[in-house]
């Protein structure tokens, strides 16, 4: 039970926790390395720490009562604002590494930012917005993917001129009609190796494109038929070595899709299940249909992949360790540039797969219309 003296002793005592909490999150704010930003619920700057003020280069006295629109440089994307005010609106905090903001000096920096709305009653009281400065990751993010299609496209060339060479000098060898068999078989090898490194180089070249949304595609409408008749046609050069067999496909089903790019998903897989499995051993090629979508599949009879792996094989540069060296050519980005490419055509790839007993890779598109 409450007697007068407790209660005054409580409220004391809360009075003294309050000034205790109140400069202890103070000095938390002030010390916090992250620079951190506080307004009001109009959007007025109340508080700014040190941390922030060296980011800017802006003191407290300058900024306060301001708005941090001040800060922008016009180089956020609209889409921020939207998100951001959407998660605010709902009194939810929001994360974004998009946020591109402009300092006295008038150079620009990238923050990864957390808006907090500080509610009470459900009425939005202060906006806190904690930053981390990713100026320089950003940078050399920009720097790699620049690097990388540079590269990729440098590399282009010389292996144009290679291909050519490599084609003349098959060609001229089997004029000569069979009098140097093996010189045959190393030029033939040149000309497939000069072809799988060209693949590693469009591959790069792909990722790049798709990172900076510079990949364009050509929609048309096409049978599925049509589409596995253009893969069926290159596929001795990638599968001699096993027995691939086309189910039978109806010629009435058709999508709305680019037919270049619905090909380089499916010789990739069919590559992927000839690199992954033992030559001699089947590969089944075909299309499941019902009223609303086509599902291809590419079915091995190979290695298989783990439940853990399978989660991450779509990921950009993920290879699974512990598999033979001989059959890892490449960098990892073909089941993502497959995954790009699906997403992009309102898709759905996905693997099914038994370790030792082999996989079948399935991805879904929606009939056109
Ligand atoms: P890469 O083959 O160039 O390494 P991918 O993106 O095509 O890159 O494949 C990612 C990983 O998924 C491969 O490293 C391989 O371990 C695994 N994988 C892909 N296809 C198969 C398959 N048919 N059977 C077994 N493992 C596969």
């Amino acid at each position: 039970m409450y007697t007068p003296s407790t209660i005054h002793s409580t409220v004391l005592y809360d009075a003294t926790a309050l000034e205790t909490e109140n400069s202890l999150l103070r000095l938390i704010l002030t010390s916090s390395s992250d620079p951190i930003l506080i307004t009001n619920a109009d959007a007025k700057i109340i508080f700014v720490n040190p941390a922030w003020e060296v980011l800017t280069g802006y003191t407290f006295e300058e900024v306060k009562g301001e708005n941090p629109r001040i800060l922008q440089s016009g180089k956020t994307p609209q889409q921020y604002y939207k998100q951001l005010w959407h998660s605010l609106a709902k009194g939810e905090p929001f994360t974004s590494e998009a946020v591109i903001d402009r300092r006295k000096d008038g150079s620009e920096y990238h923050i990864h930012s957390t808006i907090y709305p500080v509610q009470k009653d459900e009425r939005t009281m202060y906006y806190v917005q904690i930053q981390h400065d990713i100026t320089k990751r950003k940078y050399l993010e920009e720097l790699r993917k620049e690097f990388l299609s540079a590269a990729a496209h440098e590399l282009k060339t010389p292996l144009t001129v290679l291909k050519l060479l490599a084609q003349g000098q098959v060609a001229r060898t089997q004029k000569n009609g069979g009098t140097a068999q093996s010189k045959m078989t190393e030029f033939e090898f040149i000309d497939q190796e000069v072809d799988r490194l060209s693949r590693m180089v469009n591959d790069i070249l792909d990722s790049s494109r798709f990172e900076t949304g510079k990949l364009s595609l050509q929609f048309e409408r096409i049978t599925v038929d049509n589409l596995i008749k253009r893969v069926k046609e290159k596929i001795h050069i990638y599968a001699n070595s096993h027995v691939v067999i086309f189910d039978e496909v109806s010629q009435e089903i058709a999508v709305t899709a680019d037919p270049d790019r619905i090909e380089q998903v499916l010789i990739n897989l069919v590559s992927n299940a000839v690199r992954y499995s033992e030559s001699g051993t089947t590969i089944t090629v075909g299309v499941i249909s019902d009223s609303k979508s086509a599902s291809f599949f590419v079915k091995d009879e190979g290695i298989g992949i783990t439940k853990a792996a399978q989660k991450h094989i779509f990921d950009r540069y993920y290879q699974v360790k512990n598999v033979q060296k001989r059959s890892r050519v490449g960098f990892g980005l073909g089941l993502y540039i497959s995954k790009e490419i699906i997403k992009r055509h309102k898709g759905k790839i996905w693997v099914e797969s038994k370790v030792g007993k082999g996989s079948t890779f399935y991805f879904k598109l929606p009939l056109g219309t």
